[in-house]
């Protein structure tokens, strides 16, 4: 069981800016869960701190029910995968995968087995003995995910990974990854920009402004009752009425 608690979280960078407001979020075990906003509004920012990259000014981060902001990264079981991700060049696909597997002492039959269990999730299972050169871009970037997930951890946190890719790819991606939800149950947090991406993939969407949280639901409930004019706007919510619904949302 892996939920995820922040509870009054708050991110001052040196300097004063204010990233983070007072955010509170509930994240279930199992939970696919997307972090959705504008571009400068946070989401990076929350995803630093549950990984522990950032340290937060206020409030407290659980995994498991186990308070970690006090902890370092490696003592947190997240896995992290960020948009400049990178295969280790002189590995073929197969080490790669086994990399942080082998780093964790993880005995050589379970390793094997969970390599190529991460691989027929990723379709990677013929390619197991190419190396980097040999692959292409999106096999690459399967390969980042693999590498991730192979050790299971009990949270896996994306950084918008897919804005780079183009559409085709992105979709196939999209299907590695739901896929590996689906199999694995690994409680994901993943961050994007794009709304259509967050109302296709979530279990739970987080919709974040200016540092703070806007609304939690899933999906149907972000799309059709929208609580207020800019969550409405973001997904396109088709059923609203902004100047009846909203007047008072405005500034
Ligand atoms: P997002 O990922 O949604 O684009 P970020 O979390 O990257 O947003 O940034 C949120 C706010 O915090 C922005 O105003 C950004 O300029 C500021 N910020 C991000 N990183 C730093 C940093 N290392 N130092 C100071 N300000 C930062
Ligand atoms: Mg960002």
């Amino acid at each position: 069981m892996a939920g995820l608690t922040l509870k009054n979280v708050e991110k001052i960078y040196p300097g004063g800016s204010v990233a983070v407001k007072d955010f509170t979020l509930e994240i279930d075990d199992g939970d696919f869960a997307v972090l959705a906003g504008p571009a400068e509004s946070g989401k990076s920012t929350v995803l630093r701190m549950i990984g522990g990259l950032e340290d937060i000014s206020g409030g407290s981060i659980y995994i498991d029910g186990i308070r970690v902001d006090d902890l370092e990264p490696r003592e947190r079981d997240v896995a992290m995968l960020f948009r400049n991700y990178i295969m280790f060049p002189q590995m073929n696909v197969y080490e790669n995968l086994a990399f942080g597997l082998k780093l964790s002492g993880c005995p050589k039959e379970e390793m094997d087995e969970r390599v190529r269990e991460t691989a027929k999730l990723l379709n990677l299972a013929d390619i197991l003995d190419k190396m980097p050169d040999e692959i292409t871009e999106l096999e690459k970037h399967r390969v980042a995910v693999g590498r991730a997930v192979a050790r299971r951890p009990k949270v896996f946190l994306l950084d918008d990974p897919m804005s780079h890719l183009d559409k085709d790819s992105a979709l196939c991606m999209r299907r590695g990854l739901m896929n590996i939800h689906k199999k694995l149950g690994t409680t994901i947090v993943y961050v994007t920009e794009n709304a259509e991406e967050a109302l296709a993939m979530a279990t739970k969407i987080a919709v974040i402004r200016d540092g703070a949280l806007e609304q939690t639901g899933i999906p149907s409930e972000i799309l059709e009752h929208p609580a207020n004019r800019f969550v409405a706007e973001y997904f396109g919510s088709p059923v609203v009425d902004f100047n009846e619904d909203f007047e008072e949302e405005e500034a």
